[in-house]
């Protein structure tokens, strides 16, 4: 993984770092339900095939929470690292065909390895494959979250991956650390905890900067901590530092702590769930947001994306107001109506994800216009307003 996918500038973050060791904001005592995301480094420890004695004891440490009540739901990478490694290592490109061949190979050696490890405890696991086109669309979000909650329910173990074996890009999570964000929100957990194979954030890169100091929780995912996050690329998986950002900030908002640990770190889910200063915390918003706008932040995946004048900026992220046409200057990509879609000012800057109330043909043709005057553009009106604010999530 490359180093400065996992830190950050001191400076950027002087705000934002909570220096004291004890953690005020966790609830440990309260967690009902946890989600575990295993990084591929964590499962193979660095190596190119599966680390089975770590695993192991990975598994026990889930099985010691599922024991005391807790739910407990896996997130698991390595597909692809585990079928080039049962394959012998082959030559081959790495296309998305291949890759795909090697997921399909590596899964069920995967998931046979996690079945295998949590019967030793008398703990049945379900087999849950994702990808975004299985949460794009309201219903078939809600269909995912009852198979969820249904073998949660059973007392079974979700182990969870994307589809790799199918996804292409346009219907790809992409990574598991937005994956296990997702996971997060459709379980309604109230802890995710993304293990890799580094101890948190860090102000810089610990390698090289020896004043490097971990984070040990940070209130406000800013645009100068987004950007300092960096890309992301590790080895044998996908996610950096910068995925995990974006997981975090989906899933406290709706309500789950998120730490970000060592997955190496001697009984690291035990000490995470009573909440000893490990890693780095992400508490969760204390208001989280309503089941629509959990889809909106999760599930969907925007089609397209509008610009807004200075004015309409002030409306939506000051004054909690729908957006009108008045305050569109520009139309891009091609969406329907119904389709979720992301709300920019002139600079291009993200405001928000929301649900289109005409399409982008429409749209286009009501760029700035009053809303009493949709029904004479269009010849017909879904309304005055192009997002309703029960249909958007800020950014
Ligand atoms: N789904 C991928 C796999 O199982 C891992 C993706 C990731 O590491 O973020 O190989």
């Amino acid at each position: 993984m490359k180093s400065s996918d996992l830190y950050c500038t001191e400076t950027a973050v002087s705000t934002n770092i909570n220096h004291t060791t004890k953690r005020s904001t966790i609830r440990e005592t309260m967690y009902k339900r946890i989600v575990v995301k295993f990084g591929t480094s964590v499962l193979t420890s660095g190596s190119p095939q599966l680390d089975h004695p770590h695993m192991v004891d990975l598994v026990r440490q889930c099985a010691e929470q599922y024991q005391q009540g807790r739910d407990v739901v896996v997130c698991t990478s390595g597909a692809i690292a585990v079928g080039r490694h049962r394959l012998g290592f082959p030559n081959i490109p790495n296309t998305v065909n291949n890759k795909q061949m090697l997921a399909a190979v590596g899964q069920s050696r995967l998931m046979q390895m996690w079945e295998r490890y949590f019967e030793i405890y008398g703990i049945h696991v379900g087999q849950i494959l994702l990808t975004r086109f299985d949460v794009n669309h309201r219903s078939r979000y809600l269909n995912a979250r009852d198979t969820l909650r249904k073998l949660l329910e059973f007392r079974i173990v979700p182990v969870i991956n994307e589809n790799d074996a199918v996804a292409v890009e346009e219907i790809k999570v992409g990574d598991n650390d937005n994956l296990s964000a997702l996971v997060s929100t459709l379980a309604g957990a109230d802890l995710l905890i993304l293990l890799t194979d580094q101890k948190g954030l860090y102000t810089a890169d610990p390698r090289s900067n020896p004043d490097a100091q971990l984070i040990s929780e940070v209130q406000t995912i800013d645009d100068d901590l987004k950007a300092l996050a960096g890309g992301s690329v590790s080895g044998l998986g996908i996610g950096g530092m910068a995925t995990k950002l974006q997981a975090a900030d989906i899933a406290r908002r709706a309500g789950a702590d998120v730490v970000i640990a060592d997955g190496h770190e001697p009984n690291i889910i035990e000490r995470v769930c009573r909440g000893e200063s490990v890693g780095t915390l992400f508490p969760r918003i204390e208001q989280p947001v309503d089941n629509h706008k959990k889809w909106i932040l999760a599930g969907s995946k925007p089609t397209g994306r509008i610009t807004v004048d200075a004015g309409a900026v002030k409306a939506l992220c000051e004054n909690g107001r729908s957006l009108l046409p008045a305050g569109i200057t520009q139309v891009v990509g091609s969406f329907q109506r119904g389709d979720t879609i992301y709300i920019q000012d002139q600079s291009g800057k993200e405001l928000a994800k929301g649900i289109a109330r005409y399409s982008s043909d429409a749209m286009t043709q009501i760029v700035g216009i009053q809303s009493d005057d949709i029904e004479s553009h269009l010849g017909y009106a879904y309304g005055p307003v192009a997002v309703h604010r029960n249909d958007m999530i800020l950014i």
